[in-house]
């Protein structure tokens, strides 16, 4: 623009060179004092006497102490701008725009066309750690970092190429290797020729500014909500990733656009940036975005102020409320739920409630139903199979006994049944009760086993028991309801069993001072109970399988009859079993200890673990009657011989031996008495001898006890009291049964005695009555043993004179007119002295029949002594 060239130009005055070269001074001073001028209008003077018009942009350069160093002048060409392209104009007016004064902080470089540095300033070796002399000659891009793409510097260098000014941040690397930033200005230098001839490149450091940005930046992007900043017009000026995710919108399309544009109702919008700049916050507004989801927001935001305290705009965060919103109306919806489901559930607990009280009065009627309907037809039943086994003892057609013996047997069956089911209906009803009285367990349980000894044979089964010695004789309980028990267990055992062996065995769990455990197992090798019913058979009318009924008979009720009485007594029951092998009813019981003596007992036989090979020899004559007893004895499974007389009874005796005799009494050859008098006194044998008699009368018991029998059983033969009776006997062949036996009969037929007789003459008068006692005491011993002697002795008159003495006391003591006609036999045969054989056994019933009224006249004394003494204490 001077023509002046380059080395004549440097130093020298700068205002030499314009047609004002005043205004020129002016200038350069505005310079020195504002630190800088732009677009101030001179015009240069070419040597050759042209002019160019320019408009200087200047500014100082310090040095470190801020001393002003020079000033950099940029002039443009007005006169050429025209000529100008379009992109120069404008960046030249740009640079107009800019402020971009040197101030002390600015780091300078100024390279040529080519980027080769050939200047820079303490700053700028300052920043970037290198010496000047490393810096000049170098390539400028010596700092570039690597940072920024390559597209960021290929647009940058073809700006400045085409003249224009780049303005923009650049990450910059320093020698050791730190990065900084820095705002850039670069301004591009060109020559008449417009040609670029070097670049000016003034940056001022920014690191910690973009540091602060970037944790703005940061922070903004830190919230998962959409973030908004938005100007004091509404319009968004920053946001973050969340919105560009909600609105779908680039960040590009979002910034300078108008807030409320992206809500359903952009007034209610709007009334959200008029709110926080008026109140300067808002908080919990709610919006709803126009996003495919339509989410619902509640906006809570403050306004931010610069320096001053103006508002410059506002924060604004988005807070995605679809999820609560759904679970509000979802707590809503099952809180509607819930409370319907409680309603219906309280009905329904109401209809249950009442249907129990429907069930328990049902309950109730249905016991008390129970109840007096067994009751009720209890009595007819028994009254109908009481009369049928009478008419069942009378003749008959065979048919017709048949008809009555099915009769029998359905009685027999309804009966149980019956009191089946009034045995439940008394326990549902709570009213079953128990006894409390002393009694032998043992003896008890023997005597009821025994019952089952002619099935247990019949089946072929084996019985075995087992006892627990420490048990105590006698307890106090209720034996009938134990009998009860283990009657039921014991027949399901046998019923369910066709082969192998039913046990019943008691032990002691447990004792102490007042009572003891005891623990009862019944257990069989049957056919078993499956897993699956095995909780049930204890329930009312339920069998293992549907076929049992069928198969075996029963009802189902045994065994929950069982549990109910083991139960209320307070005891326990189960049952172990596997199918095909058997099964162990179990249960226990306690009872109380005690002192007292049992009361009453019912059969006293011991247990018998071999009853079934007991050899019996029967002695009959009648046929019809060996045929009988043939068939009974096999029914209880015995071994028996047949010996038609007595005679053939020793002879069997001789040969073989056998546990018992059954002998009739009246017999060819040798009669029943012949033959006992023989086997005791001849053979010295205490075999067991049970008397079988056609008639019992009280002559035949005495003589048959006096000739050394054991017992006897009446004809026809009662078959479980002859079982019982040889049973017992062959356990216990020293007792003799006989004395209980009588004791047992009825009053009239027990006793020999009778003192009705007598108290009737002595007008119940004790005294009397004893007076009259004791005399007979006193003198029959006397005249027994005379009798006996002068019998021995063969002195008819005396033994006459005996007996003759004797017949008065017989009425007295009101004994049996018979025992008169003996003794009035006696008489007569010693008067004749005839039938000599026969007085022998006429002797000896006389005998025992007085020994046993002296007996029972002594029991009688004393117990008419303790009453009579008793009374006058009174
Ligand atoms: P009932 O014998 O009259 O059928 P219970 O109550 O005595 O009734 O027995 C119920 C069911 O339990 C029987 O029907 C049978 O299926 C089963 N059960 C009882 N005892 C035995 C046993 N010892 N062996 C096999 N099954 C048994």
């Amino acid at each position: 623009a001077t023509g002046v060239r380059r080395e004549q130009l440097i130093g020298t005055d700068f205002s030499s060179y314009f047609t004002e070269p005043t205004k020129a001074q002016e200038g350069y001073l505005k310079v020195f004092e504002q630190g800088f001028v732009s677009d101030y209008p001179l015009t240069i003077r070419h040597k050759e006497g042209t002019f160019t018009d320019v408009l200087y942009n200047a500014s100082t350069y310090k040095d470190k102490e801020g001393v002003v160093l020079g000033v950099f002048a940029a002039a443009r060409d007005v006169t050429k701008q025209k000529r100008a392209d379009t992109n120069l104009k404008k960046s030249l007016q740009e640079i107009s725009g800019y402020k971009f004064a040197l101030e002390e902080s600015s780091i300078v470089a100024i390279t040529n066309a080519a980027g080769i540095m050939n200047y820079v300033n303490d700053n700028f070796c300052k920043i970037s750690k290198y010496t000047r002399e490393e810096l000049l000659g170098q390539d400028h891009r010596i700092v570039n970092s690597g940072y920024h793409p390559k597209e960021f510097m290929k647009d940058l260098w073809s700006k400045i190429q085409k003249g224009e000014i780049w303005r923009g941040e650049i990450k910059n690397k320093a020698k050791d290797g730190t990065l900084y930033w820095v705002d850039t200005t670069i301004v591009p230098f060109i020559d008449e020729q417009g040609k670029i001839y070097q670049f000016v490149a003034i940056r001022t450091e920014i690191t910690a500014k973009k540091l602060l940005s970037q944790y703005v930046r940061s922070l903004i992007e830190a919230s998962r909500d959409p973030l908004l900043v938005i100007n004091i017009l509404g319009q968004i000026t920053d946001l973050n990733e969340a919105t560009v995710n909600v609105t779908g919108k680039t960040r590009e399309k979002l910034i300078g656009t108008d807030f409320k544009n992206y809500f359903t109702e952009p007034d209610k919008a709007s009334k959200v940036y008029q709110e926080v700049f008026a109140k300067g916050f808002v908080v919990d507004y709610p919006l709803t975005i126009t996003d495919h989801k339509l989410t619902d927001v509640l906006f809570n935001g403050a306004v931010y102020k610069d320096d001053k305290g103006n508002v410059q705009g506002a924060v604004i965060v988005a807070r995605d409320i679809t999820i609560q919103k759904r679970n509000e109306k979802e707590l809503i919806e099952a809180k509607v739920f819930a409370e319907l489901a409680t309603g219906l559930a309280e009905e329904a607990k109401d209809k249950a409630e009442s249907s129990v009280l429907v069930a328990e009065e049902a309950v109730k009627a249905k016991q008390q139903f129970l109840s007096n309907m067994s009751h009720e037809i209890r009595t007819p039943m028994n009254a109908i199979i009481g009369f049928t086994k009478v008419l069942l003892k009378t003749d008959f057609t065979a048919k017709q006994k048949e008809y009555l013996m099915a009769i029998k047997l359905s009685g027999d069956a309804l009966i149980v049944l019956i009191n089946d089911i009034l045995d439940l209906a008394k326990v549902d009803a709570g009213k079953m009760t128990f006894e409390s009285n002393p009694f032998k367990m043992l003896a008890s349980i023997t005597a009821m086993l025994h019952l089952f000894e002619p099935k247990i044979n019949e089946k072929n089964l084996e019985l075995v028991r087992t006892y627990d010695q420490r048990i105590p004789e006698v307890l106090m309980g209720d034996p009938v309801r134990l009998h009860q028990i283990i009657l039921n267990l014991v027949s399901n055992a046998v019923k369910f069993t066709t082969h192998g062996q039913i046990s019943v065995s008691v032990k002691l769990l447990s004792e102490d001072e007042e009572k003891v455990t005891l623990c009862f197992n019944v257990s069989d090798t049957g056919i078993g109970i499956p897993e699956s019913q095995v909780m049930k058979i204890f329930e009312n009318f339920q069998q293992a399988s549907s076929g049992t009924a069928r198969l075996y008979g029963g009802t189902g009720l045994g065994l929950a009859i069982c549990k109910q009485l083991v139960e209320t007594q307070g005891g326990t029951i189960q049952v172990v079993s596997k199918v095909g092998e058997g099964s162990s009813f179990i249960f226990t019981l306690s009872f109380k200890k005690t002192t007292e003596v049992a009361e009453f007992e019912t059969i006293e036989e011991p247990l018998d673990p071999e009853g079934k090979n007991i050899k019996v020899l029967v002695v009959e004559d009648m046929a019809l009657n060996q045929l009988l007893m043939k068939t009974i004895l096999d029914d209880f499974g015995f071994e028996r011989d047949i010996a038609a007389n007595g005679r053939i009874a020793i002879e069997k005796l001789e040969a073989k031996s056998y546990d018992i005799v059954l002998m009739d009494l009246q017999m060819p050859e040798m009669n029943g008495f012949e033959a006992t008098d023989y086997i005791r006194n001849v053979m010295n044998s205490k075999i067991p001898i049970i008397a079988l008699t056609a008639d019992v009368t009280t002559v035949d018991l005495a003589k048959c006890k006096a000739v050394g029998m054991n017992d006897y059983i009446a004809k026809p033969v009662d078959e479980k009291l002859l079982y019982n009776k040889i049973v017992s006997l062959v356990k216990k062949p020293s007792a003799v049964k006989f004395e209980k036996s009588i004791a047992a009969y009825p009053e009239d037929k027990l006793k020999i005695i009778n003192l009705a007789h007598l108290s009737h003459r002595t007008k119940s008068n004790p005294v009397l009555m004893m007076q009259m006692i004791s005399a007979y005491l006193e003198q029959t011993p006397t005249l027994i043993s005379s009798m006996k002697q002068s019998f021995r002795d063969k002195d008819w008159k005396l033994l006459n004179a005996s007996v003759h003495k004797m017949i008065p006391s017989f009425s007295i003591m009101g004994m049996s007119t018979d025992f008169e006609r003996l003794a009035r036999k006696i008489q007569e045969y010693s008067a004749t002295q005839q039938q000599e054989d026969g007085i022998s056994d006429m002797v000896l019933q006389l005998e025992t029949i007085c020994t046993q009224a002296c007996r029972e006249l002594e029991i009688e004394f004393h117990s008419i002594k303790n009453t009579h003494n008793d009374k006058g204490q009174d």
